[in-house]
């Protein structure tokens, strides 16, 4: 079974429109926020389409756009007057920033009832501890969406992830081990990646390197999920997982790109109208 990310992202996308359509209806109209600095191009594409997809569903989306020559004490003022600002209810702030920027710094200074990417400490604390009702990080949250769609129960069995970044693999894992797997995070050190994924009955590749889990590596029935996007030189986008020979030996596997991707986005509006929910 193919696990179709734009299928099920249209399918959130008009959960949420649903549901904003409610709150709008009581006087509450969601709001996001980006924050852009400088010039990057594929910041650009990836905050235009995160706007488009808010207007999708009724979220309203601003933008601020600073010069690549922002200060540091500028973006923390901009963060400070959108914390304060309660038609804000999500802020992003869109990575990487330029060079002369701390990029953590910035990201804790979010306030993290209102931060729309799941990234601020606090919030990565309540998802290691169960505090419940804390944004989440949309790529993580929307594999597990697909997984749940898939009708996999990762309750008991044998899940690798591999990748550790604080984005993609330490929530990713925390998330499987809330739902009850068995975990094993692998990253670039791991000695027998071929072993440990072979374990595996639910695989998670989050590595952003171009097929480098072998199809011959999966375990028959497992279930596959690729995170990676690697764009090779030919111009085709792959995943972390040589897919043809993956897709024959797992009972569900997810293509890239429509995978994974189309996820993240929507699960990004998910998390906006749940912070507009709880925002008093
Ligand atoms: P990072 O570069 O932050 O992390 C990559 C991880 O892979 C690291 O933990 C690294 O290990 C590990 N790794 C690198 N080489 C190997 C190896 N040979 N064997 C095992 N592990 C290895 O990447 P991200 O987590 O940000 O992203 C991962 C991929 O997912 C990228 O392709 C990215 O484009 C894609 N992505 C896709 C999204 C989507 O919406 N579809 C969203 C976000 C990311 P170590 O820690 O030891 O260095």
């Amino acid at each position: 079974m193919i696990i179709d990310g734009k299928q099920i992202a249209a399918k959130v996308r008009g959960e949420v429109a649903q549901a904003v359509k409610g709150l709008v209806a009581k006087g509450l109209q969601p709001g996001l926020t980006v924050v852009r600095v400088g010039e990057d191009p594929a910041s650009a594409i990836y905050v235009r389409g995160k706007r488009k997809d808010c207007e999708e569903v009724g979220i309203r989306s601003d933008e601020h756009h600073l010069p690549a020559t922002t200060t540091q004490a500028e973006l923390m003022a901009l963060v400070a007057r959108l914390n304060a600002d309660p038609k804000v209810h999500g802020i992003l702030v869109q990575l990487p920033l330029p060079k002369q920027l701390d990029e953590r710094q910035v990201l804790d200074a979010i306030d993290p009832r209102k931060d729309a990417d799941g990234f601020h400490p606090f919030n990565v604390g309540a998802l290691s501890i169960g505090i419940p009702g804390t944004p989440r990080p949309c790529t993580p949250a929307g594999v597990m969406r697909m997984i749940d769609e898939a009708k996999v129960d990762p309750k008991g069995k044998r899940a690798i992830v591999v990748g550790r970044s604080n984005i993609v693999g330490k929530p990713m894992a925390m998330m499987l081990l809330e739902r009850h797997a068995t975990v094993t995070i692998a990253h670039s050190r791991t000695q027998d990646l071929a072993g440990e994924v072979a374990r595996a009955d639910i695989v998670v590749a989050a590595i952003g390197k171009p097929e480098l889990v072998k199809g011959a590596w999966i375990k028959p029935g497992a279930v596959v999920i690729d995170v990676g996007m690697n764009r090779l030189a030919d111009g085709r986008l792959v995943g972390d997982v040589e897919y043809a020979e993956a897709a024959r030996r797992a009972s569900a596997i997810t293509p890239v790109p429509g995978g994974v991707g189309p996820m993240t986005r929507a699960m990004l509006l998910v998390n906006t109208l749940d912070l507009a929910r709880r925002a008093r």
